[in-house]
């Protein structure tokens, strides 16, 4: 272990090259319940060195928060399969939070959310953008309406860059309230 991915990997089994039998296994439908016995086979030697041929390594920033670290992400034909860390980036210098190590969960998770979701009677349930806003927005008035504008507390995002912060402040400021802060400072 130890060695940069961009280098060959060695054949031992660690967390990477788990992670890289997983990865051929998942191509191969070994996941899935209905694969036929006739798509299984083991991986090669090859394969498990380099499960994505034709990938290429873009260097990229973390998005997550406004520190910028480095990311390494493997690209096989538009598609993200893998992160690594940049080992020389001026600032992160090869580390990551416990959140950017795993950034490509943002577009590879199974977990990820990506519609409005309302828990009813115990289960979740999709709706759509305009009753979210609808009933969140309608709460919020209620809410104002009984308790005043400090009632709420506006905590920004350390994604947020220069326009959507000023936007947000705007908003507090909108609503009557100088309760807002940002999360770095939490
Ligand atoms: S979320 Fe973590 S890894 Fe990403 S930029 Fe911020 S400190 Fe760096």
């Amino acid at each position: 272990m130890g060695k940069n991915i961009l280098n060959n990997l060695p054949l031992k089994i660690g967390r990477r090259n788990f992670l890289k039998l997983a990865s051929v296994g998942a191509g191969l439908g070994i996941s899935n319940a209905f694969a036929s016995n006739n798509s299984i086979r083991p991986a090669s030697q090859e394969e498990i060195k380099n499960p994505f041929p034709n990938s290429k390594m873009v260097k990229t920033i973390c998005s997550i928060c406004s520190a910028g670290c480095g990311i390494v992400a493997e690209v096989q034909n538009g598609v993200w399969v893998r992160q690594d860390v940049a080992q020389d980036h001026p600032i992160s210098e090869g580390s990551h939070c416990c959140k950017g190590i795993d950034q490509i969960d943002l577009v590879k998770s199974k977990q990820r959310v990506k519609h409005p979701m309302k828990k009813v009677a115990g289960k979740w349930e999709r709706i759509s953008w305009e009753t979210a806003i609808k009933e969140i927005s309608e709460k919020m008035l209620k809410l104002r309406a009984e308790n005043g504008p400090d009632v709420a507390m506006f905590l920004g995002s350390a994604k947020f860059n220069l326009q959507q912060a000023f936007y947000f402040r705007k908003f507090a400021a909108m609503w009557g309230t100088n309760n807002i802060d940002h999360v770095a400072r939490i």
